[in-house]
């Protein structure tokens, strides 16, 4: 093999395969400026495009081809300021050449923009249908024109976000010597590579490292030579050129040295201080490496595919503790009280589930079945973590039974990390939390904090095995992981913690991700993913909560025994490897034996992006169903064209008479429409069980009279979820104007008579929807009437609510969202109420106790006096529960002077003193309330680079803090500023999924008050 070929051929082939530079080229500018390492994502095109001319001057070719780009219309070296500035820059030159064009010049550039131009003609027009694989979706790009090439000058072999197959990683052995005072470390790794097909070059990620010794050693040489490695920063790969062609077949060893700085973001390894209760400056450092970071703390094949074992070393000071993945082998005392502690090598694994921890921290312990269950915090905080250890044991041996495979690991650790922005992340034996989530106080938490502890140690102990164990080839397929684990998550708490009535927070939480999927900007739950802020997106709420509600909507289906056997047979056969969704579909078909085709129904819902509505007409003992996609946008010009969509639905229904609510029914409508036989004549049904199912219903005019009426005789034949499920789907349907709005308040006037917390929850969700919308628009009078009308439903239980934290943790929950309700609009004396337990707490210099349930309502109502915002700031800062500094917190946002809620945004941002992690809860609230819903999004745009540089721009946080801070905007002239901003920041931006949702949702809230104020007006 000629060592000058291969690597050009290489380039040469992944030239014509390359997709995403190509599109980028010519649809995606560059971004603004950000610092080199802070630069997470680029159009990779456009920067290729400037390497390639070098970093001198432009020759007159490339120079006219540009403007023959130009002259076709081809402003995509125009569209970006960054990109601009720097071609003006070659461009601007005084003496140029064509400033002062002599005739020759003239004939000169006329002759080559002739030839540029026809050039430019046959390359665009001609090949990129023709000649590529795939036809003319796949476009591609003339050779000559991307070139990567490396920070030396010399090409770079590699021209794919996607890491080359040819060679694949076995074992890391990782050394870090982190230094939390000057935040750096020195590191080295060591990786055993084994390669698949002969090449000259190992492709990997690195990012931010200053490499300074890279060797190579064939597994059947002892000799380490020293080789050259090229950085290609903008895709954050390195490539290592061996000085001979490296065997297939062969193994070798990979080492490189280097060294970076700790991160000061919450991604990658990242180091952050606090104080103690001693008032003494403490240093920690932790690491967050989903999806995308792990390259930053070691170079690595950071794709989720690439597993490998990890042997981790971490030299630290001797007051710190130091923990991993695995276990620790041995800790080696060193010079100058340093002690380098070294942990077992892992199982095989994802990089992104590498973690390592270095703090002061204590532990609480228990053994189950031999694995070691651990609750770490800072040492004050010690006296907080027994209920995550107790909840921690139980779910464990849940999973353990229920999957009937042993977690793997010989101890368990749950970290409380004092900054952490996720709410917490799975990495595998090695859990770390938000403080505010695992921490528990049995005086200050309430039912809230408790179902939240609950739920993200089930979810992140289900990723153990979901996501964990098996893992998805790419991030594609990342609701594979999400998904499973809320549903797993829902579904241990039900099975052990059943007193707890998550299902509540489930529901919620779907009729939120089913508008989301209603919009045109949603995506398939299965989507392709280049870039690391499209990686970044799809953690949204339709990976984990579509993914969780479409898996409970299988096993309904199929019964819970069937569903079991098939994910237990699917662990079994993918342990330790890596899939894709038609894996586990494959499983599920093995264990339905072909009897109904899995892969077949599941593909409509994975495959295809938004929800079915079915609308159901009874005539006499049949029911005629049909089904369509529900779309809340209902301005024509954006229905799609096409509509054949068409989803396999498991349609379940009850009935009025004598067989209701005992036997679920089911059907599966596969066609676009179907009959039902209820073999006899029934005062009512209700489609879609008890919400088991992923659509909306709509009913014909006599069937939702009838519903309506069975509610006020009787509502409790229907299950919570069912008539939580209704007031969902009513709602909905009168805002794309399907129901009359009338109707949808005739529905709820049954409220008077609901006992159950779902129904009200959601009730009193649309109605305060339609509050806010009313009230941002001036028209307090309509707002106040529809406030009235609510409260005349609920006045009753408002009134039966005592100021206690008596009674079942739904119950509970009830009572914390009534009194939020009447206190938030001055009803029925709550604010008296409020005010007085508040004045009692703040007499006894908050050592009074204040019910926990009601605390947040006690202290927004505290919030609104000067006085009573700064005694709840100072107590902020001094107390030690988390769960009462996010209700403190949430109370200073809620207050009506704008000058403390600007204060409170910008103190969060600069997170000296309000960790940084609080910022979009922050935002949200103050975005929801009417004195701060302008100057929320005013924040953002004036903080708009330093929030994308402090969270990354497709981040969870920042999808919540766009969506917070604009989505009760209603009007066009909001419409059109937002839309302005996105559009100034860059194109990419502006594309964003969460940008584009957001713009929607102020079309919607447009579209909603066009369509019903007025009539609204009429007879509200
Ligand atoms: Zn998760």
């Amino acid at each position: 093999m000629d060592r000058l070929q291969l690597p050009r051929n290489m380039i040469e082939n992944s030239m014509f395969e390359e997709e995403p530079d190509v599109v980028d080229l010519a649809k995606e500018p560059c971004l603004h400026p950000l610092e080199p390492d802070e630069v997470e994502y680029e159009p990779r095109g456009s920067r290729l495009l400037v390497r390639g001319l070098g970093e001198h001057e432009m020759d007159e070719d490339e120079e006219d081809y540009e403007s023959s780009a130009k002259l076709l219309g081809m402003s995509f070296m125009n569209r970006s300021s960054g990109l601009r500035n720097s071609v003006t820059g070659y461009r601007q030159s005084p003496d140029g050449v064509c400033s002062v064009p002599s005739v020759r010049t003239i004939v000169v550039c006329a002759f080559v923009i002739m030839v540029a131009v026809s050039v430019i003609m046959v390359i665009y027009l001609l090949p990129r249908c023709t000649f590529t694989k795939e036809g003319c979706h796949k476009m591609s790009l003339p050779m000559g024109l991307i070139q990567p090439v490396a920070t030396n000058g010399k090409v770079f072999p590699w021209a794919q976000a996607r890491l080359p197959t040819a060679v694949m990683p076995v074992r890391y052995e990782l050394n870090l010597h982190p230094n939390l005072t000057s935040m750096t470390f020195r590191g080295s790794v060591l990786i055993s590579v084994q390669v698949l097909k002969a090449t000259w070059n190992i492709i990997l990620h690195s990012k931010g490292h200053n490499i300074s010794r890279v060797t190579l050693r064939s597994a059947v040489s002892s000799q380490e030579q020293q080789v050259e490695i090229l950085e290609y920063p903008s895709r954050q790969q390195v490539a290592v050129v061996a000085r001979q062609a490296l065997l297939e077949g062969h193994n070798y060893t990979l080492k490189i040295e280097y060294s970076a700085n700790i991160s000061r973001s919450f991604y990658g390894f990242y180091g952050f201080t606090y104080t103690d209760e001693s008032k003494e400056k403490k240093y920690f450092a932790a690491t967050q490496f989903e999806p995308l970071a792990a390259r930053s703390a070691f170079p690595c094949f950071d794709e989720p595919g690439l597993k490998a074992t990890f042997i981790i070393r971490i030299i630290r000071d001797e007051q710190h503790t130091a923990l991993s993945n695995m276990p620790k082998k041995s800790s080696v005392l060193m010079e100058e009280g340093l002690v380098q502690d070294e942990f077992f090598e892992s199982v095989k694994m994802s990089t992104y589930l590498v973690a390592f921890i270095v703090g002061e921290m204590k532990n609480l312990s228990q053994d189950v079945n031999g694995t070691l269950v651990s609750i770490y915090a800072r040492p004050e905080k010690i006296g907080q973590v027994q209920h995550a250890l107790e909840t921690a044991v139980k779910l464990l041996e849940f999973f353990q039974n229920y999957f009937e495979i042993q977690f793997p690991y010989k101890k368990l650790d749950l970290v409380a990390i004092p900054d952490f922005q996720a709410g917490a992340m799975e990495n595998w034996g090695l859990l770390t939390f938000q403080e505010a989530t695992v921490l528990y106080d049995s005086n200050t938490s309430s039912v809230a904090n408790a179902r939240l502890l609950t739920k993200v140690i089930a979810h992140e102990l289900a990723h153990q095995w979901f996501g964990n164990l098996v893992t998805m080839k790419w991030w594609n397929d990342l609701w594979l992981n999400e998904g499973f684990a809320t549903f797993l998550e829902f579904f241990a708490l039900e099975k052990i913690f059943g007193e707890l009535s998550t299902y509540e927070d489930f529901l919620d939480a779907l009729f939120k991700t089913m508008k989301k999927d209603s919009l045109n900007s949603s995506r398939p739950i299965s989507s392709s993913v280049q870039s690391s802020e499209q990686i970044e997106g799809m953690f949204d709420s339709l990976s984990y909560f579509k993914g969780a509600s479409l898996l409970l909507m299988l096993k309904t289906y199929l019964s819970e025994d069937v569903f079991q056997h098939a994910i237990i047979l699917y662990l079994h056969n993918h342990s330790y490897a890596s899939i894709q969704s038609d894996d586990l579909w494959d499983s599920f078909n093995e264990v339905t034996n072909q009897t109904l085709d899995v892969k077949k129904i599941m593909k409509t819902w994975t495959l295809q992006k938004g929800l079915p509505l079915v609308t159901v007409q009874r005539k006499g003992k049949e029911l005629f169903v049909q089904q369509e996609k529900f779309l809340l946008n209902i301005k024509p010009e954006i229905q799609p064209s096409d509509i054949s969509h068409l989803w396999h639905i498991p349609l379940s229904y009850i009935t009025g008479g004598r067989n209701n609510s005992k036997y679920p029914l089911v059907s599966l409508l596969d066609k676009k429409s179907g009959v039902i036989n209820l073999t006899e004549e029934v005062p009512w049904v209700k489609v879609n069980t008890n919400m088991n199912g992923y659509y909306i219903v709509h009913y014909a005019d006599e069937d939702w009279e009838a519903l309506i009426k069975q509610l006020k005789i009787d509502p409790f034949v229907l299950s919570d979820k069912d008539r939580a499920n209704l007031i969902n789907n009513i709602f909905e349907l009168a805002g794309v104007g399907k129901v009359p709005l009338q109707r949808a308040f005739d529905l709820i006037d049954y409220l008077g008579n609901e006992t159950h917390t779902a129904p009200i929850t959601e009730a009193l969700f649309q109605t305060e929807l339609i509050f806010n919308l009313l009230e941002k628009q001036g028209h307090m009078e309509l707002a106040s009437r529809l406030v009235t009308r609510v409260f005349k439903l609920l006045q009753n239980h408002i009134k039966q609510q005592t100021w206690t934290d008596e009674g079942t943790p739904s119950m509970r929950e009830l009572r914390s969202l009534l009194l939020e309700f009447a206190c938030n609009h001055n009803l029925e004396n709550c604010t008296t109420a409020a005010m007085k337990l508040f004045d009692d707490w703040m007499a006894s210099n908050g050592t009074h106790s204040i019910p926990i349930d009601v605390m947040t309502t006690v202290f927004k109502v505290g919030a609104k006096t000067e006085k009573g915002w700064s005694f709840l700031l100072s107590k902020y800062f001094t107390i030690d529960s988390e769960a009462k500094k996010n209700k403190i917190l949430e109370a200073l946002a809620s207050s009506d002077d704008v000058r403390k809620l600007y204060w409170l945004m910008k103190s969060c941002l600069e997170g000296d003193t309000i960790r940084a992690q609080k910022l979009s809860l922050v935002i949200k609230t103050v975005g929801r309330r009417f004195p701060g819903h302008l100057l929320a999004w005013d924040f953002v745009k004036e903080k708009w680079n330093r929030l994308v540089q402090k969270f990354l721009l497709g981040s969870y946080i920042m999808q919540n803090i766009v969506a917070g801070s604009t989505h009760l905007f209603s009007t066009k002239t909001h419409l059109s500023e937002v839309q302005a901003f996105f559009e100034n920041q860059s194109e990419a931006t502006f594309r964003l999924r969460y940008v584009q949702e957001a713009l929607e949702v102020i079309q919607l809230n447009i579209q909603w008050m066009e369509k019903n104020l007025k009539t609204l007006s009429s007879w509200l």
